[in-house]
């Protein structure tokens, strides 16, 4: 089956609200078709950025979520908020929140089944740290890690992407080779295929994310089984941002 490639920005704790609409401006207005491409800013400057990419096909995202719908959880933003801005795609589980954060396995599980139980597209982080990679662990983190998300409610392969982020790989400059990333992708379709079914596995996108960049996207998303990116500092500038999505329009 062909699928439709994704790159997302992950802009981070990152941006003045000024820099937030020129960017998101700037990327609205450079997508080139037959790719998705979205934004990730800062919750605060949701709003704005909203409005910037309005009318635009930019998707907006979201870099976190409560899984609550309200109530007394101060400082938590509920996903009804985030629908209320135009709020298309939520990441749960990056790494930076897992082991930064230090966000338990059970809270990111939560968030993930709110987010698609609310109707949003679901971008699931998933990936092993060194190492684990040295260990050879690298599948078995990314099957507890999937392990984190309920076959039973997750039907709509549309609303599900996993990002594949090798936390080695993130904002180190050190990207996975084409090779290494094709082995992860291969594998994790090949677990959601077993935990869900084939054709929900080939439907499913499946992002690459850590140091991707202009000179390197496009031989990441030219593996049969890497369907986008999930970018973070190379989001942070419109020039380079687009250059990673034009590199997965299809040619
Ligand atoms: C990320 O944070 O999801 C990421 C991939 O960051 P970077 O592109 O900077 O490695």
């Amino acid at each position: 089956m062909a699928r439709r490639k994704f790159v997302a920005g992950n802009w981070k704790m990152n941006t003045t609200k000024a820099q937030a609409v020129d960017l998101a401006k700037a990327v609205a207005a450079g997508a080139p078709a037959g790719v998705e491409a979205g934004i990730a800013p800062p919750f605060v400057y949701l709003d704005a950025v909203g409005q910037a990419v309005a009318g635009s096909s930019v998707l907006l995202g979201a870099q976190d979520v409560y899984f609550e719908n309200d109530g007394a959880f101060t400082g938590e933003i509920s996903i009804g908020m985030l629908k209320d801005l135009g709020v298309r795609f939520i990441l749960t589980g990056h790494s930076e929140r897992r082991h930064v954060i230090k966000e338990p396995a059970e809270l990111v599980a939560k968030k993930a089944s709110a987010v698609y139980s609310k109707g949003l597209i679901l971008v699931h982080c998933i990936g092993e740290k060194l190492e684990e990679r040295d260990a050879n662990k690298t599948f078995e983190v990314c099957q507890k890690q999937i392990d984190e998300l309920d076959p039973a409610l997750f039907t709509d392969p549309a609303r599900l992407v996993i990002a594949y982020e090798p936390v080695w790989a993130i904002g180190t400059g050190r990207t996975a080779s084409d090779a290494q990333a094709q082995e992860a992708h291969a594998f994790i379709r090949q677990y959601i295929a077993k935990r869900w079914n084939a054709s929900f596995a080939d439907a499913v996108r499946i992002q690459y994310g850590g140091s991707m960049k202009p000179d390197n996207a496009a031989g990441l998303m030219a593996q049969p089984d890497v369907d986008g990116g999930l970018i973070g500092g190379a989001a942070l500038k419109a020039d380079s941002f687009l250059g990673i999505v034009r590199a997965g329009a299809p040619s």
